[in-house]
C-alpha cells in the first residue's frame, strides 16, 4: 500500500525494447506499444488514482497513483534507459528533482559540496538550508574548489556542466573520482546539455538530475524534474523518499513529457545549429564585449558593452521572447542578474562575471538568419557603445 516501502514498478511494455537500439529510435518510441489492449500507439493517460485489487493480498501493480502510475512509469523506464540508469523518477518540477536528491541522499545535518553558480534556485534553496543549520553547505567556484573542498569528507557534491549563465564546462569523470574519494555521491543538474549530449552516469556520476521543464519536454508548455540514479540502492532511497513526501508527476504531465522526449534528438541538433550561428554572429560585433558559448547545446550568453542599454534591447527583440525559462522550440532572452540569478547576492554573482549587462539566450528552432536579423535590430536600438 501507499503507506509502505513501494517497490520501484516498472513497465511491463518496455521489456520488448532491445537494449541494442540507438538513442534515436529509443526516442522515437517512447511510449509506443504500452497498451496491448488496443495496441495504441502512444501512452494512454490513466487519470485513475485508485486501482482495483483482484483480491486480497493482490496488486495489478497498481494501487494509487503517489506510489505508482502506469502513464509515469513508461516515463520513467524511458527516462532511465536514455540515462543509461536502473531507474529513473519524475516529479512535478526541477526543482522538486533538486530537493530530492537532497533529503534523499545526504543525511540531515551532513556536508554537501555545491557550485557557486548553480542555477539560482538550487543556490538559493541549498543556501537557505545552510542558513537553518540543516546542512553543512559549502560554495565553491570550478573544478579546483571542487578539489579543495573534497580534501574533507562530504555526503553530498551538487554541480551543473556547463554552469548557468557562465557557461563553465567540467570534466564529470574527475570531479566524481574526487567526490567518491571524500566518500560523498555526485548529482549533475544535466538540464542544459540532456542524455543526447552528455549521460553524466556513464561518466561515474551518481545521479543525474534535470528540470524536465526545459529541454526534455522542450515546448515551453509542461513543468516537471527528473532523477535517475545508477545504482539500485539510491533508487530504493529515492522511490522510499518520493513516495512518502509526494512531489510525484501528475498522468497529463507525465503524457507531455513522453511527447516531447520523442522530437529530443532533433531539437537538440537545431538548437545547437542555431546557437552556433548566433554565438558566430554576436563574436563578430564589436557591441558584444564577451560571448559565452561551449559549443554544444543551445543556450548562449553574451555581455553588452558599456553604454548599451539592456532594457532597451530586451524591449526591442521580436523573435525572441524576453522571458526566464529555457530549452523550449520558441528562442528566449533572459537578464540573469535580475531575474534568475536575482537571489545570488550581487558581490557573489559579479565576482564569477555575472554582471548587469550579461544577456543568456535559449536559443530555439526558428530559421538562424531569423534570429541573427533579430539579435541585430534590438543592438541597434540597444544604443552605441560608451
Ligand atoms: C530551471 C532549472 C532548474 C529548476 O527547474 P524547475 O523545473 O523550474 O523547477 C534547475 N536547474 C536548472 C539548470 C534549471 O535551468
Amino acid at each position: 500500500s501507499a503507506c509502505r516501502t513501494a517497490p520501484i514498478q516498472h513497465h511491463a511494455s518496455w521489456a520488448s525494447r532491445p537494449d541494442s537500439w540507438r538513442l534515436d529510435t529509443v526516442l522515437a518510441h517512447v511510449g509506443t506499444g504500452t497498451d496491448p489492449a488496443t495496441g495504441a500507439i502512444t501512452t494512454p493517460i490513466h487519470l485513475s488514482t485508485a486501482f482495483g485489487h483482484p483480491g486480497l493480498q493482490q496488486s495489478t501493480g497498481y494501487d494509487y497513483t503517489r506510489t505508482a502510475s502506469p502513464t509515469r512509469d513508461v516515463l520513467q523506464d524511458a527516462l532511465a534507459r536514455l540515462d543509461g540508469g536502473t531507474a529513473g523518477f519524475a516529479l512535478t518540477s526541477g526543482m522538486a528533482a533538486v530537493q530530492l536528491t537532497v533529503t534523499a541522499l545526504a543525511p540531515h545535518g551532513s556536508r554537501i559540496v555545491a557550485l557557486e553558480d548553480l542555477y539560482g534556485g538550487t543556490y538559493r534553496y541549498l543556501k537557505g538550508l545552510a542558513d537553518d543549520g540543516a546542512y553543512e553547505v559549502d560554495f565553491v567556484v570550478g573544478e579546483a574548489g571542487l578539489h579543495q573542498a573534497l580534501r574533507r569528507p562530504a555526503a553530498l557534491v551538487i554541480i551543473e556542466t556547463p554552469t548557468n549563465p557562465m557557461m563553465n564546462e567540467l570534466d564529470i569523470a574527475e570531479v566524481a573520482r574526487w567526490t567518491h574519494a571524500a566518500g560523498a555521491l555526485l548529482a549533475v543538474d544535466n538540464t542544459f546539455y540532456t542524455p543526447v549530449i552528455c549521460r553524466p552516469l556513464e561518466l561515474g556520476a551518481d545521479i543525474a538530475v534535470y528540470s524536465a521543464t526545459k529541454y526534455l519536454a522542450g515546448h515551453n508548455d509542461v513543468m516537471a524534474g527528473a532523477v535517475v540514479v545508477a545504482d539500485p540502492g539510491l533508487g530504493e532511497r529515492v522511490q522510499y523518499q518520493l513516495n512518502t513526501t509526494g512531489a510525484t508527476l501528475g498522468p497529463f504531465d507525465a503524457f507531455l513529457l513522453l511527447r516531447g522526449l520523442k522530437t529530443l534528438s532533433l531539437r537538440m541538433q537545431r538548437h545547437e545549429a542555431n546557437a552556433r550561428r548566433v554565438a558566430e554572429f554576436l563574436r563578430a560585433d564589436e557591441r558584444v564585449v564577451r560571448v559565452l558559448y561551449p559549443g554544444r547545446s543551445g543556450m548562449v550568453s553574451f555581455e553588452l558593452a558599456r553604454g548599451l542599454d539592456v532594457a532597451a534591447f530586451l524591449g526591442a527583440v521580436r523573435v525572441f521572447t524576453f522571458a526566464e525559462s529555457l530549452g523550449g522550440v520558441e528562442s528566449l532572452v533572459t537578464c540573469p542578474a535580475v531575474q534568475t540569478h536575482a537571489d545570488v547576492p550581487p558581490a557573489t554573482r559579479v565576482a564569477y562575471g555575472l554582471t548587469d549587462q550579461l544577456l543568456r539566450l535559449s536559443v530555439g528552432i526558428e530559421d538562424a538568419d531569423d534570429l541573427v536579423a533579430d539579435l541585430r535590430q534590438a543592438l541597434d536600438r540597444a544604443g552605441t557603445t560608451a
